[in-house]
């Protein structure tokens, strides 16, 4: 069994093989993919040690004294908290062996193809087709909202193999590479002026069979191991006490003594109070997870991130009065990720918006809260048994 002594011990033996200073950036980190340093709670021979999975920090505080390089998570987010877990559960040895590495070390970046124009909080309503030729699936659809499609190499994609099924039943999920002739990626620009995400046109995108994962029609099965995983890597980020959006609103309080008043004293206070809550119902999530899939508990720990994003950016635009107002460049740019800490005040106003909807709505968030975890009764769904070609668009 790896304990946290066997763990120092390995990270030591490959800071010596492969010393940081003189080592280049990807080597290193393929080397520590290799020595099952990189999430200790995966697999032998797939970057971990089937070790605890709150292990992990005791390799990451020392990677980080040591000045290791690492993998840039906020840039390959999407592979490391939706598609990595997807793989691992549903994924042949193969795809496993195939994706799992090189989505770690960030040499291929993964992007979402689930929302379409028409299937958001409704995903199971999705129209886009994948219909079987020989060992291809042929994918013809619009996808939309997909964050990071323009640095992607691969996307998760459900879609539609067979529309006679009510809507849940006929999904199959696959693996889409995204530099297939038949994929156009076009940027969609967002309130902060920025474009993250991007509309995706799929135009006879053929994809291996090879290239499914779980059986076929079992996709929205697969989806939600997708979906449960998006809301605790989006709300359940492990950060330090007084870090994150609060710790920049704390740092303004002390730096700007002359803009302080008694009200945004008692919000500000009332605010750190409600992070701290949410930062340590986080830790207590993360020892959940240590024992299995994240539940719809996730759910909750997303809801309560959004709703504290936008409260304390707003308090911030509030504080700072008019340099609140600033925005250093509105030039439409394709960004590499999300920086809710190194930016301005008004950047992340703008930006905590879209936290209420990425990953699922609030609202929809509070239906899975009241229904899975309170046993609240369910809303009442008229299509479950119907055909999804006989529904209503
Ligand atoms: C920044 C950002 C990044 C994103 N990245 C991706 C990505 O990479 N890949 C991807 O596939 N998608 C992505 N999305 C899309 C996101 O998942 C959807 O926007 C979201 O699921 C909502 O769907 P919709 O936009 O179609 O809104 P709709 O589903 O049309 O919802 C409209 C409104 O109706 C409400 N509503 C809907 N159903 C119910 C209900 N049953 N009960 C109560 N209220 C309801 C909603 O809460 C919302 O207020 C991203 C979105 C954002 C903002």
């Amino acid at each position: 069994m790896t304990d946290a002594a066997d763990l120092r011990r390995r990270t030591a033996d490959l800071l010596a093989a492969h010393p940081p200073a003189t080592t280049d950036r990807l080597d290193f980190l393929r080397a520590r993919f290799d020595a099952g340093l990189a999430w200790v709670h995966f697999p032998e021979g797939l970057g971990g040690l089937d070790a605890p999975r709150s292990l992990q920090a005791v390799v990451d505080a020392e990677l980080a004294a040591a000045g290791a390089p690492g993998n840039d998570p906020g840039r390959i987010g999407i592979g490391l908290g939706m598609a990595a877990p997807t793989i691992l559960r549903f994924g042949t040895d193969e795809q496993k062996q195939r994706f799992l590495r090189p989505l770690w070390t960030g040499e291929e970046v993964w992007c979402q193809l689930f929302s379409e124009p028409g299937a958001g909080s409704d995903l199971a309503a999705l129209a886009t087709r994948a219909v079987r030729d020989g060992e291809d699936w042929v994918v013809d659809g619009q996808k939309v909202w997909t964050s990071s499609a323009h640095l992607a190499r691969w996307a998760i994609l459900i879609a539609r193999t067979d529309p006679d099924l009510p809507k849940h039943r006929g999904i199959t999920y696959f693996v889409c590479d995204m530099t297939d002739p038949g994929v156009e990626v076009r940027p969609l620009r967002q309130i902060t002026g920025e474009a993250e995400f991007n509309e995706v046109f799929l135009t006879g995108v053929r994809i291996p069979d090879a290239h499914r994962l779980g059986e076929v029609g079992e996709g929205w099965k697969v989806a939600q191991t997708t979906l449960m995983n998006e809301r605790v890597a989006i709300g359940g980020n492990r950060i330090p006490r007084e870090g994150g959006m609060i710790g920049v609103a704390a740092a303004d309080w002390r730096a700007r003594p002359e803009l302080r008043t008694h009200d945004l004293h008692q919000r500000l206070l009332t605010l750190w109070v409600d992070a701290e809550v949410a930062r340590l119902t986080g830790e207590r999530l993360r020892q959940q997870l240590t024992k299995g899939q994240p539940g719809p508990e996730g759910s909750g720990m997303k809801l309560a991130f959004a709703r504290l994003a936008q409260d304390i950016s707003g308090w911030e635009v509030e504080f700072l009065a008019e340099d609140g107002l600033t925005y250093d460049d509105w030039t439409m740019r394709r960004p590499d990720g999300v920086d809710f800490t190194g930016r301005e005040a008004g950047y992340r106003y703008l930006r905590a918006k879209g936290n209420s909807i990425e990953g699922g709505t609030s609202e929809v968030l509070l239906n899975i809260v009241a229904e899975r975890v309170l046993g609240l009764p369910p809303e009442p769904r008229t299509d479950k048994d119907v055909a999804w070609k006989d529904l209503p668009r």
